[in-house]
């Protein structure tokens, strides 16, 4: 027997979680699918080595559809101030010359998705298929079927691709993307430190590439260290002392002292960017739609904002009758999101670019940029106010209003 639904989401990672939460309680009839069941939380668990610095309109999404509490019940750790230098250009961004009492938040990335996921189950408009396998999708330029391991098949009016960045259904789907190797990998370790670490994040430029800190709860932290892929693969392969070792010599002492090195992860630094983000009966989302920098730690922010801004039309369209699959309450969607997401790539490869060389106009530029962005408020504030992802267009969910009458 074929089921029907009106959305059937693939992925349900941090961002397909979110569209279903976000369609959580509306008459829309919504199946998630994930192939992966992530391992149950438990305090005495060492942090992930993949962690995210969420931004306050990311927070305002997950507290609107009821699942913040779900994060803060298990384990994050707020920041507020944010310093960026180089060798000779210096800033620090504190939310409280905004009137915030938080910048962002760090959390690890399965406490995010376990937080929504807990959600789905109070929901009777959702299905959640969990470990779940797909082995066929039939898109017919309308609609989709999509066969699963267990035998059942399933009939989509609206696939939502948030499979990630290979996507199987954008392929299937046949939309195109626009991608580029920056050439570099970013080396993950995570540390203790003898001192708890504070309320600040920090990114150092220096000429091989970034250096980023992120803390975590207690006495560790999470290090993102920009390199080529051989001196990536070089540290990776290094014992944990005598990398350690390596990373004190090479990151500034405002870490204190690192004690020990308790994981490393290495990541491809890729760009990106579907052509189109939606087909008649097709929406891609998170980063099936965009792979970015993550310099500025923005993907899963950005993807939050594409499952917020999804929902709010489609819930909208619904409600006046409209088809949820057509072309052009899809358009809709690709229209608030696709371009705000281009300006963000674009700006990050703005930093990325012209921050990680040595070339002396550009050095003296960044640092007159940052000498700047130091002394002029409304241009500090500005910049705080991106980050924290409250510029642009909103979501009504990432502004912390509900899509349905409560
Ligand atoms: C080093 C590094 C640091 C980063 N730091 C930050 C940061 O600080 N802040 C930030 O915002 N972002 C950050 N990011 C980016 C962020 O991790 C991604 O943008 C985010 O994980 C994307 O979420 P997603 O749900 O779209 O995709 P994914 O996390 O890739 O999730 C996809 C989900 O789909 C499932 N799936 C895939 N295929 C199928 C299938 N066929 N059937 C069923 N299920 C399927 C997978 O199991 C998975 O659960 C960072 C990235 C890197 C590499």
């Amino acid at each position: 027997m074929k089921e029907q639904f009106d959305v059937v989401v693939v992925g349900g990672g941090m961002v397909g979680s979110a569209v279903a939460c976000c369609l959580g309680g509306s008459e829309l009839k919504v199946a998630v699918i994930e192939a992966q069941v992530p391992e149950a939380f438990s305090s005495e668990q060492p942090h992930d080595l993949r962690v995210s610095a969420l931004s306050i309109a990311s927070k305002n999404i997950l507290e609107t559809v009821g699942a913040w509490e779900g994060v803060t019940s298990r384990r994050y750790c707020p920041f507020k101030r944010m310093r960026v230098w180089e060798t000779a250009g210096d800033t620090t961004f504190n939310s409280d010359d905004i009137r915030y009492p938080e910048l962002g938040y760090i959390v690890e990335n399965r406490i995010t998705q376990l937080a929504l996921l807990d959600r789905l189950p109070g929901f009777d408009n959702i299905e959640l298929l969990m470990p779940q396998t797909i082995t066929k999708i039939n898109y017919d330029g309308h609609a989709s079927e999509l066969v699963l391991a267990d035998g059942r098949v399933l009939q989509a009016k609206l696939l939502v691709a948030a499979d990630g960045g290979q996507s199987r259904v954008r392929q299937a789907v046949g939309l195109g993307v626009t991608s580029w190797d920056y050439g570099q990998h970013a080396l993950v370790i995570y540390i203790e430190t003898a001192y708890p670490q504070q309320d600040i994040t920090w990114q150092r430029f220096v000429s091989s590439g970034p250096q980023a800190f992120l803390p975590l709860t207690g006495n560790y932290g999470s290090i993102v260290w920009y390199q080529s892929p051989d001196e990536v693969r070089r540290l990776q392969a290094l014992p944990y002392e005598q990398l350690r070792a390596e990373l004190v010599a090479a990151f500034p002492d405002c870490l204190g002292e690192v004690k020990q090195v308790l994981g490393v992860a290495s990541f491809p630094l890729k760009r990106q960017h579907a052509q189109r983000y939606v087909k008649q009966g097709v929406a891609l989302v998170g980063d099936a739609a965009h792979m970015i920098n993550p310099l500025a730690g923005q993907g899963v922010n950005i993807g939050l904002l594409d499952a917020a801004a999804l929902a709010e039309i489609l819930v909208d369209a619904y409600q006046r009758g409209k088809d949820i699959a057509d072309l052009a309450v899809l358009q809709r969607y690709e229209a608030m999101r696709r371009n705000e997401n281009l300006k963000m790539m674009t700006l990050m490869d703005v930093f990325y670019r012209s921050f990680s060389n040595d070339i002396l106009p550009l050095k003296l530029l960044r640092n007159l940029g940052l000498g700047l962005a130091q002394r002029i408020t409304p241009a500090r504030n500005k910049a705080m106010k991106a980050a924290m992802g409250l510029e642009g267009r909103l979501p009504k969910l990432a502004r912390g209003e509900h899509l349905l009458a409560r």
